[in-house]
């Protein structure tokens, strides 16, 4: 469970967020939406811990992720997913390689990584483009080679930031059930996007932020939601996060943090 408390985030003299709480119970699917400046982004990279609140809380399972110490910190994000804005993927390699490239930081054998690599692939519709180079491939098979990446570690959070932005109608659908997949297999999803079409054909809960408040929590697309309840105070004290590497539990108790 992922809670926010309170957050403000501040560049400058620009306050980007101002005081923003709610809460993701695992398996949700939240779209965050709002227009291009609102503070998405901003919202997405303090939930994954790559960047810090000025104020307030935002915190795994009862844990602040301000206070863990940068080891915990890089295991916490070896847990999740991310699908940035612009993909970041290693445009002069293959769609394998970059696919690989996440179970090869976490020291994975080869043939686990060739296994699983092969299974996202297929997953993800890009089989017949395993050996093609990033910098080769279309809008769609990009977002779709940055969501193998974001999902071959069987991350237990999935975030994407505008991943649908260029492209067209049916590439964009074909990202959309995609992710619908994926959740279904039980991954929670944050997406953050600016088109209400998106998020209505998604009918999920919609977060939708302005001026870096958040206006409205409703459930069911944005059109025709209706109101979502209110986040709750975390429940949770500790937290394990599985240490691929040393294959064994790491806990976590917010106070020996
Ligand atoms: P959105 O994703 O909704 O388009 P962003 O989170 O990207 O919004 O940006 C919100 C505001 O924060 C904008 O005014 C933007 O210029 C500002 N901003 C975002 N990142 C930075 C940064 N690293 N430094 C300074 N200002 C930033």
């Amino acid at each position: 469970m992922l809670v926010l408390k309170n957050v403000s985030k501040v560049y400058g003299r620009n306050k980007v967020l101002n005081g923003i709480s709610f809460r993701v119970d695992p398996k949700e699917f939240v779209c965050i939406t709002g227009p291009s400046g609102a503070g998405k982004s901003t919202l997405l990279h303090l939930m994954i811990g790559a960047e810090l609140a000025n104020a307030g809380s935002v915190a795994v399972d009862g844990v602040d992720l301000h206070v863990l110490p940068p080891t915990i910190l890089q295991l916490f994000r070896r847990r999740i997913g991310v699908v940035f804005q612009d993909f970041k993927l290693l445009w002069e390699r293959t769609v394998a390689e970059n696919v690989a490239f996440p179970l090869e930081v976490a020291g994975a054998p080869d043939d686990v990584i060739e296994k699983r690599v092969k299974e996202v692939l297929k997953e993800m519709r890009l089989t017949r483009r395993a050996h093609t180079m990033a910098n080769a491939l279309s809008g769609g098979e990009k977002a779709r080679t940055a969501i193998a990446r974001a999902i071959v570690h069987k991350p237990i959070m999935l975030f994407a930031d505008e991943p649908t932005g260029n492209l067209d109608p049916g590439q964009t659908q074909m990202v959309l059930d995609l992710f619908k997949q994926i959740h279904k297999q039980g991954t929670t999803i944050v997406l953050a996007t600016h088109e209400v079409d998106i998020v209505d054909t998604l009918q999920t809960r919609v977060i939708r932020l302005e001026d870096g408040a958040i206006v409205r929590d409703s459930i069911g697309g944005y059109r025709k939601g209706k109101s979502a309840s209110q986040a709750k105070e975390p429940t949770h004290a500790k937290h394990e996060i599985f240490d691929e590497e040393q294959e064994r539990k790491v806990k976590i108790t917010a106070k020996n943090v």
